[in-house]
This record gives structure tokens, C-alpha cells and sequence, in this order.
């Protein structure tokens, strides 16, 4: 294979064997609601009583749903994901940012915090989710049997991964901006438009990103972040028994629970990107990521408010 064919790819860290008993898995217990689960999830009522000063329904977002994704993001498009919108500040200076789509998110939700209800009752798959390790094998027994603690470590984690996805595309955006600006400022010939990758690249590289961001947070840092509790506040009327106490660190088989339901049982494109667009881009993309995802700096072109301002709950 020449190095022009060459993937990175997001794999979890678990056999391969077991990983395909796991998509069996999922596949077989699709649409499978356990109803205890659901009890923690507030009804839409409710929650659109309590969440509204955070939801925001943009007036194109009903005809955006439904379209077919272009073939390269611009300044004409919003970018449509299963579960957020993102609105580039290139195509609504004042209505830019990420959008949860609340139901859409609430329902995956439900039916994955079940099904993974159901993964911890087999031997075989809690050894691997914890890779052989006696700790990690007691946490997941532990979450198992204590619901609350379930729902509300996977929540936290799962929206983390969401935002991180939208995070990724901001940075793309961001990085196009910013050779837009060199290009102007030299008054190069060549006339940089957003975005720098057509959209099938650049799902593959956000979703390669928000896999290895959640994988990698080091046991508790994720629930002392700043990140995961502004988060929490925008969905907390949402989950009906939400406390911080409840929490643990589940995102070493919470990544690979999201990987088999999302990405082997085909719902979302595969979370890998060429190697030879990772090459060129990742210097930039991770110095922009460091900042923006890890210290969470209030950059960004002028007149163009920080994404951490700029996070809400749509409903369509
Ligand atoms: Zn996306």
C-alpha cells in the first residue's frame, strides 16, 4: 500500500473478536429500552420548562435535517450531525456555535446506557472493556448494579465525546480562517475558502479526534473539568437524579461502547482520516485543540464570540 492509501484510524484497545461480539451484540438489542434507565431521564415537558434558557431553535435547522450532506462544508452550509448541529461562524457570524439536538441525543442515550447494562452481565465483555484489570472489572460490577451511578458517568463522558466532535470542526474552520487571513495579508494569488477538507475527511478526523479525547482522560480528570461541568449545567435539568458524587471514571469502556454502537454497527461514518491529510494537518489542528479543548482559551477570529459561549440545546 503507498503511503498516499494510508489510514489512522480510531481503534478501541480490545480484541478483535470480541469487538464483533460486541457489534453482534448491540445489533441483536437494537431498540432495546430498559425502562429503569428511562426513569432518569426527564420528560420533554419538563425539561423544556426548566433547560429553556439554553435551548434555541434556528430557523433553519428543519430544512438542514433533512438534506443530504454537501460534499465540502462552506460558508452556505451548517454542518448536520446525527446528534449536534454545528453553525460555522462563516455562514452566521451571530448565530455560530454548537446545538445538542436534545431528543435525537436522549434517545441514543437510553437505548446505549441499556444495552450496556446488558454488556456488564457477560463475563467475557467486562474483561475486556477492562482489559484484564481487577479495578477497572470491580468498577464497571459496581455501575452495573447501581443504575444512577451508570446513567450519569455515561452521560457525562457521552456528551464530552459529542462536544468534542463539534469542538474538532471549529478548529477546522478555524485553521481555514486563519490561511484565509495569510492568504489575504500576502496577497497570494491563491484564494484559501472554507472549509480546508471536503466533509467526508473531515467527519472522519473530527470523529478520530473526539474517540481519542475521551479515551485519554486520565481516571476523575474528566469530572473536575470545567468543560464537563458547564456542560452539565446546560443538560442538567435533563437527568432527573444528577450529582457529581454518582460519578466515575467509565471512558475506558465507555469509548469502546460508543465505537461498537455508533461506528461498527454503521450509524456514523468510520473514525479514521489519510494519512497524508493527518500529516499536513496535525501540527496546526492539535496546537488549535490544545487550546481550545484542554485550556478551553477564549480565541477565535474578531467579533466572533469563544465556542465555550456558544453551546445549546435545539430540539429539532
Ligand atoms: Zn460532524
Amino acid at each position: 500500500m503507498s503511503a498516499q492509501q494510508a489510514w489512522i484510524e480510531y481503534r478501541p484497545d480490545i480484541p478483535e473478536e470480541v469487538l464483533h461480539e460486541l457489534t453482534d451484540f448491540f445489533r441483536e438489542h437494537k431498540g432495546f429500552v430498559n425502562e429503569d434507565i428511562k426513569r432518569f431521564i426527564s420528560d420533554t415537558d419538563s425539561f423544556m420548562r426548566k433547560g429553556s434558557y439554553f435551548i434555541v431553535n434556528l430557523k433553519e435547522f428543519s430544512a438542514w435535517a433533512n438534506k443530504e450532506p454537501p460534499a465540502r462544508y462552506s460558508s452556505k452550509t451548517i454542518i448536520v450531525d446525527r446528534l449536534t448541529f454545528y453553525v460555522p461562524y462563516h455562514f452566521d457570524n451571530e448565530n455560530h456555535g454548537i446545538y445538542f439536538r436534545a431528543m435525537k441525543l436522549l434517545e441514543d442515550f437510553v437505548e446505549i446506557a441499556s444495552i450496556f447494562q446488558e454488556v456488564l452481565k457477560t463475563t467475557k465483555f467486562i474483561r475486556a472493556l477492562s482489559g484484564g484489570s481487577e479495578a477497572l472489572t470491580l468498577r464497571l460490577l459496581g455501575i452495573r448494579k447501581n443504575l444512577k451511578s451508570l446513567v450519569n458517568s455515561l452521560f457525562i463522558e457521552f456528551i464530552v465525546f459529542l462536544y468534542a466532535h463539534s469542538v474538532a470542526h471549529r478548529i477546522l474552520e478555524d485553521i481555514s480562517y486563519s490561511i484565509e487571513c495569510i492568504c489575504k495579508a500576502g496577497r497570494f494569488l491563491y484564494k484559501m475558502k472554507y472549509s480546508i477538507l471536503n466533509s467526508k475527511d473531515e467527519e472522519g478526523l473530527c470523529y478520530y479526534a473526539a474517540f481519542n479525547a475521551l479515551r485519554r482522560y486520565m481516571p476523575g480528570v474528566l469530572k473536575r473539568s470545567k468543560k464537563a461541568e458547564r456542560l452539565s449545567n446546560i443538560f442538567f435539568p435533563i437527568i432527573s437524579e444528577f450529582s457529581w458524587g454518582s460519578i466515575v471514571s467509565i471512558n475506558f469502556a465507555s469509548t469502546a461502547i460508543l465505537y461498537v454502537y455508533y461506528v461498527l454497527n454503521k450509524r456514523i461514518p468510520s473514525a479514521s482520516v489519510r494519512k497524508d491529510i493527518y500529516d499536513r494537518l496535525s501540527m496546526l489542528f492539535n496546537i488549535f485543540w490544545k487550546l481550545y479543548y484542554t485550556y478551553e482559551e477564549d480565541i477565535g477570529p474578531p467579533n466572533v464570540k469563544p465556542i465555550t459561549q456558544r453551546v445549546f440545546l435545539t430540539f429539532i
